[in-house]
């Protein structure tokens, strides 16, 4: 009986065991491997490379499908929804984005306020340095609203705007950027946001002009369904990308025990912070307004966890997510295609906890006083400099700048905090994931009378045919052509 119920046991949990044992088994071979070479020599990039070729093919795989998913889940489950209930369910979704990105934010305050790591910490930061660019808040925030308008759909799925500042030719050393001149160009890079209120806008349109466009809408379900199918094959490949994924970064860095020694105390703030919020404060309020079990919740999400932190990016994992969400947690599809992109773009609460503590702890090295002013501004920036943080590696470090910037600290300060940055980052990305699925999961409770309402003509991506080998779709559909 006990080996019969282990089997079933096993059986239902294998991939997630195996995507368990695939992380800690790439950090011991990560560490482990790290003493091969002769004392003071490293891997050489070549041999890392060979490392993380596995890892990189995963990673590529699910790059690969963040485009096809974006774009068709939202058309379709916006397109599915009628107006008014998406927007009951958008409205939903913002003020739960907004409200635990602000807990986040004041988590980090009260515990880099309380704790103080940069106080008395030496303010050297080693060989590194920091490829950093001037930016000014106004400028960032500008570009984010920019961004969301792309003029041009295919650009938009290769490369993103940015603002450029130069300085005056007569002085170049000129440190007031408001002087500096102004210049836009495109960078490489998916322009996400974009992408993503096009659908939306597009979505809306079908869910208008309804029955006139049905057909439109069904290649858009149809379309949806088939790159979830494609997401469950790669999902099988994870224990094995994420691993290597794992060993690689191990045997890249240059010195683990920077981690615990100078950065120790901010590393231990942030990190810690980061994990209560993730694993503590959205657990209760997934508790208090669904009244499930959260244990349950968070490890029917182990794979999309143990995909954040191998690949550092919400955007990459945000197939896995929807499959975890969809099949392990029977979230309705409508809800958490509708709302998870757009968290995955704008949703997180990691990254805005990081900022926060980030500049108050580089504040501290430099010995700069905060006001209580300074303070609240550094809320504010924190919060927008994690909204406009693309879902990739690293991009906290990137738009902590902004950050910096409203209390003087210059861009070249992140130099100060880079060393642990790359540990950090995956943490920050692990509850970023976890934010926008707790997210989904609430939206999704209070959405459920609204939702049954309405009838569907998708149920979880499964079709039921009939014996004509006809799916209850197909023929409704082709009645009403
Ligand atoms: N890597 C994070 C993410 O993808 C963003 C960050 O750098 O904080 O969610």
């Amino acid at each position: 009986m006990r080996r019969e119920r282990l089997q079933i046991f096993l059986k239902e949990n294998l991939l997630t065991l195996l995507t368990i044992s695939g992380v800690i088994i790439g950090i011991v071979l990560g560490i482990g491997l790290r003493a091969v070479p002769a004392e003071g020599e490293k891997w050489s990039p070549r041999d890392v490379s060979y490392i993380s070729f596995i890892g990189d093919l995963f990673l590529r795989m699910l790059k690969a499908l963040i485009l096809p998913l974006i774009i068709t889940s939202l058309i379709s489950a916006v397109g599915s929804l009628d107006l008014s209930l998406s927007g009951k369910i958008g409205g939903r979704a913002v003020l739960y984005y907004i409200t635990t990105t602000i807990m986040a934010v004041i988590l980090g305050i009260v515990l880099v306020v309380v704790v103080q790591p940069g106080k008395g910490a030496d303010a050297s930061s080693g060989n590194i340095t920091a490829e950093t660019r001037n930016v000014t808040t106004t400028d960032t925030l500008l570009d984010l609203v920019r961004n969301m308008f792309s003029p041009n759909l295919v650009q938009a799925c290769l490369q993103q705007y940015q603002t450029v500042l130069t300085p005056p030719k007569d002085n170049p050393n000129e440190p007031d950027l408001n002087l500096w001149s102004v210049s836009g160009k495109y960078t490489d890079g998916m322009n996400i946001i974009g992408l993503v209120v096009a659908a939306i806008v597009f979505g809306i349109a079908l869910s208008a002009l309804k029955e006139e466009v049905l057909i439109v809408l069904k290649f858009f379900q149809q379309f949806s369904h088939a790159t979830m199918k494609v997401t469950g094959w790669v999902i099988w490949l994870s224990p094995i990308g994420v691993l290597f994924l794992i060993t690689a970064k191990l045997l890249e860095m240059d010195d683990l025990g920077v981690v615990f020694g100078k950065l120790g105390l901010y590393f231990a703030v942030t990190a810690g912070g980061i994990l209560f919020h993730g694993f503590v404060i959205l657990p209760a309020l997934f508790f208090i307004f669904t009244r499930q079990n959260p244990v349950r919740f968070v490890g029917n999400m182990s794979q999309a966890i143990a995909t954040a932190f191998g690949t550092s990016s919400s955007s990459a994992t945000l197939p896995v997510t929807m499959q975890c969400l969809e099949e392990k947690n029977n979230i309705d599809p409508r809800v958490s295609r509708f709302v998870l992109p757009i968290g995955a773009t704008i949703n997180m609460d990691g990254t805005a906890l990081y900022e926060a503590v980030a500049a108050i702890f580089i504040a501290q090295l430099r010995g700069l006083s905060l006001s209580f002013g300074n303070i609240v501004a550094i809320s504010i920036t924190a919060t927008a400099a994690s909204i406009g943080a693309a879902g990739i590696p690293q991009a906290g470090l990137v738009t902590l700048v902004m950050v910096l910037d409203t209390v003087g600290l210059p861009a070249e300060d992140v130099s100060l905090i880079i060393a642990v940055d790359w540990l950090l980052d995956r943490f920050r990305t692990v509850v970023n994931v976890l934010g926008d699925s707790y997210g989904a999961a609430i939206v999704a409770h209070y959405s459920q009378k609204e939702l049954t309402a309405i009838p569907t003509n998708e149920s979880n991506g499964k079709v039921q045919r009939n014996s004509m080998g006809q799916s209850s779709e197909t023929v409704l559909f082709e009645e009403r052509l």
